[in-house]
């Protein structure tokens, strides 16, 4: 199985660099049991080097704060691409390493696939730990008679032909042409996320368990149809609580203040909430009828069943409000 390969060696040419005295590096969960050694590698390089323990989902939930409050010179954060660009702030994406053995098998199991649909162009897309192998997936597809095509997105988005589960821009200028979009990597949050931006196939090709299955069919209606029922109930109420995250990459004030006027106009009570991580427990007791969250799209689009309380997305507020039509819906993607 490919290995996620962790490499330090720009992160200690940065700091000693930057003559860092403290620096903050920030891990995805799934890297928390290389805490300690993080901090081996690195101490070297910087007198202080916490890791900082609160969860991370992304780069847009970079410990600015923690920066100023500890007083650091840097902040490391591994595991995604750069969403925001600052001196002081070094991105590490980690990698899985491939072969071109394994890029090869993974290849001929998509050729398959694509035979059997009868598909000839298609739209190559990966998360940032197999951006990388895409050049090389493309070029064995080329040989086969498969035209593939890696698109640029705005400039949220790294590399070409990366995708974050809040944008999906690397597909959208190249939608017009193909039979088929493919999803180069792990696990179901990304193409479950294309599901909502395209109406054209979705092909999740895992290179980890060696598998290729469609996930758009069966999805697509299922998930519209919760949506439009939110949508419908939420037509209804007469209070929505507007929440807006303080996050780095999630925090939409604009759009915020600008829902908080169209409700108003709407003849309803609108009332500003303001929070870091969005978790329901931390509104227990606010009296509205329907939350709308400005953070993170995916906390509606794949979380909304699990929460006791109505919430929606800014599109579906201003739909449920009138202001928009059900025609209008879109997945309130993140873009820049
Ligand atoms: S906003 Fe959501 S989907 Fe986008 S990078 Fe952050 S956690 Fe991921």
């Amino acid at each position: 199985m490919p290995e996620l390969i962790v490499d330090l060696a720009e992160a200690r040419k940065f700091l000693q660099e930057k003559g860092a005295g403290t620096c903050i590096v920030q891990i995805p969960e799934g890297l928390k049991g290389k805490t300690t050694w993080i901090i081996d590698e690195l101490k070297g390089s910087c007198d202080n080097v916490f890791v900082k323990m609160d969860p991370c989902y992304g780069a847009c939930d970079l410990p600015l704060h923690d920066m100023k409050a500890l007083n650091a010179d840097a902040i490391i954060h591994i595991g995604h691409g750069p969403i925001h660009r600052n001196k002081n702030i070094l991105y590490i994406t980690c990698r899985y390493d491939l072969s071109e053995q394994e890029i090869r098998e993974n290849a001929n199991r998509l050729l398959k696939e694509l035979g059997k649909r009868g598909a000839r162009n298609i739209a190559l897309i990966a998360n940032a730990q197999y951006q990388h192998a895409l050049p090389a997936l493309k070029k064995i597809l080329f040989e086969n008679g498969i035209a593939a095509h890696i698109g640029a997105g705005t400039s949220r988005i790294a590399s070409e032909g990366q995708v974050l589960g809040c944008n999906y821009t690397v597909v959208e200028s190249i939608q017009a042409g193909i039979d088929a979009n493919v999803y180069f990597g792990d696990g179901h949050f990304h193409p479950q996320g294309l599901v909502f931006s395209t109406t054209k196939p979705v092909i999740a090709v895992n290179p980890l368990h060696g598998t290729v299955e469609e996930i758009s069919e069966k999805n697509r209606d299922r998930l519209m149809r919760k949506r439009f029922a939110a949508v419908a109930k939420a037509s209804e109420a007469k209070s929505f609580g507007i929440i807006l995250s303080v996050k780095s990459g999630q925090r939409q004030k604009e759009k915020a203040l600008e829902l908080k006027k169209a409700i108003e106009r709407a003849g309803r009570k609108a009332y500003l909430l303001e929070m870091d991580l969005v978790v329901e427990s931390y509104m227990a007791g606010v009296k509205v009828d329907c939350l709308v969250n400005t953070a993170c799209n995916r906390i509606v689009l794949d979380d909304a069943e699990n929460w006791k309380r109505l919430i929606i997305n800014p599109t579906e507020c201003l739909i449920a409000i009138g202001e928009k039509k059900w025609e209008e819906w879109k997945p309130d993607e993140f873009l820049h």
